[in-house]
């Protein structure tokens, strides 16, 4: 599997082929699929919270292979990360996809009394790779957003991304053709040189079913497609699941993709029908492959893959932008200005905060200025003038540098709040502060300082 290892911006139309982590097995890797070059994906606890560890799982295929395994940071920190990047480096691995990765299924919230899953973010799992070197590094990218401000967030993120250091894109499974051919425009527009895979999955009825029901996160599957799922399905033509995504690989290559990530297409006699289908159709240009997908999807409007919307964007309300201004003058005037520095810096100095009583009364006397007003939980390195003073804390993952995949029409992939990234992002543009969200790179917090004064670590860093 040569192609994958030559430099990136030359490399032929590939197929990154998944393969489960498993101690055994059985599945015969492919060195080409349809004629086009493979590398192996290995992906990081899908099934489950304790599926093997794709770097562990890698041991069991052959060094000549080319890989690329994936880092989520679900239920890990920055420290996990460190010694993940070392282990590959000594296994030989040079690719990487880094994702926040989608709610642990066994996600503590921090209440009765247990500690709170923190989310290693994508954004500064890429900083640290490209610090430690060596490693050609992936980030994931959900396109199918489909009301104003969580497309904003994601695109915005996406930025961070690139600008943290990433060398290619892989976007989340899904369907919607415009949606992924937004994705390449808005990567032309900016001038950003990574390559961009898709994620395709040969899409049976059990499994749409299967991902609405579980409410898989950040995956699009809209009534339309269910109804002519169910509809083949009943008269015997299952066989368009493997020629759909045969298409939608061809469309992708037509497009300009660099290549797929190929999901859940493990079992020989499955990726002999897909690679059949591939070699029946290549010789197609897009005008047919795409008069073909809208055949077999049944698409009259174009609006097939879009899900029901009940809002496509609102303003800001008038509360949120004063308390933004509120919150950015104060900020200002005590954390910004040079005598406050100076002065907080003399007053923190001070041997009397050794005091564990004082200590204590200041973190307490923190927590309870800002928990009400904006969710704050001490953790010890405030970035709430990088957020628009949305605290990160809020967000059940903790994100500070923008949304993960798993929106749903601005809803929180734990559906009991709006995305704290998709008020950011529409407060952002009512206050003329987009920039912020596009370019500030918010550092991780380290674990030892969590549970710490953020008023005393920021003064005492602003002497350096
Ligand atoms: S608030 Fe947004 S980024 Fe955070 S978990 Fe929910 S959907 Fe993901």
């Amino acid at each position: 599997m040569p192609s994958f290892s030559q430099p990136f911006h030359n490399h032929p139309f590939t197929i990154l082929f998944e393969y489960l982590c498993v101690t055994t097995n059985e599945a015969p890797i492919r060195q080409e699929f349809a004629g086009f070059p493979t590398a192996m994906t290995l992906a990081d606890r899908v099934h489950s919270d304790d599926d093997m560890a794709p770097l562990k799982a890698s041991y069991n295929y052959s060094n000549s292979i080319d890989k690329m395994i994936h880092f989520a940071g679900k239920g890990r920190d920055i420290e996990d990360f460190s010694a993940f990047l070392t282990e590959a480096k000594q296994a030989n691995i040079k690719h990487l996809l880094l994702l926040t990765g989608d709610k642990l299924k066994g996600h503590q919230d921090g209440s009765q009394g247990r500690p709170r899953t923190r989310y290693l973010e994508s954004v500064n799992a890429v900083m640290a790779a490209k610090e430690f070197g060596d490693f050609h590094v992936g980030v994931a990218f959900n396109p199918f957003k489909y009301v104003e401000a969580e497309r904003d967030a994601q695109y915005l993120k996406l930025h961070k991304k690139m600008k943290a250091g990433a060398d290619f894109i892989i976007t989340q499974l899904g369907y919607d053709m415009q949606a992924l051919k937004q994705a390449q425009v808005f990567l032309k527009d900016h001038h950003y040189q990574q390559q961009i895979f898709a994620c395709v999955m040969p899409l049976s009825l059990g499994r749409a079913n299967f991902m609405v029901k579980n409410k898989v996160a950040g995956i699009v599957i809209t009534p339309h497609m269910l109804n002519v799922l169910a509809e083949e399905k009943q008269v015997g033509q299952v066989e368009h699941v493997y020629m759909r995504c045969a298409i939608q690989i061809l469309m992708c290559k037509h497009l300009g993709f660099a290549g797929i990530h190929l999901s859940s297409c493990h079992q020989p006699q499955d990726q002999n029908r897909l690679e059949n289908y591939i070699k029946q159709f290549q010789h197609l240009d897009l005008n047919h492959l795409e008069s073909l997908w809208k055949e077999l999807w049944q698409i009259q409007t174009g609006n097939e893959f879009i899900p029901q919307l009940n809002h496509y964007s609102y303003p800001a309300t008038s509360t949120q932008i004063i308390k933004y201004h509120q919150l950015h003058l104060m900020h200002e005037a005590i954390f910004d200005s040079k005598i406050a520095c100076q002065l907080g810096r003399f007053v923190f100095k001070s041997k009397f905060w050794n005091n564990s009583f004082a200590d204590q009364a200041l973190l307490k006397s923190e927590w309870i200025s800002k928990h009400r007003i904006v969710g704050c939980e001490s953790c010890g390195q405030c970035r709430l003038g990088d957020t628009l003073y949305i605290c990160p804390e809020t967000c059940p993952k903790g994100l500070a540098n923008g949304p993960c995949g798993g929106t749903t029409l601005d809803r929180c992939e734990f559906g009991d709040r709006e995305c704290i990234h998709s008020v950011k992002a529409r407060l952002a543009k009512a206050v003329g502060e987009t920039e912020i969200l596009r370019e500030n790179l918010i550092p991780t917090v380290p674990l030892e300082i969590r549970g710490s004064s953020s008023w005393k670590n920021w003064f005492l860093a602003t002497e350096a």
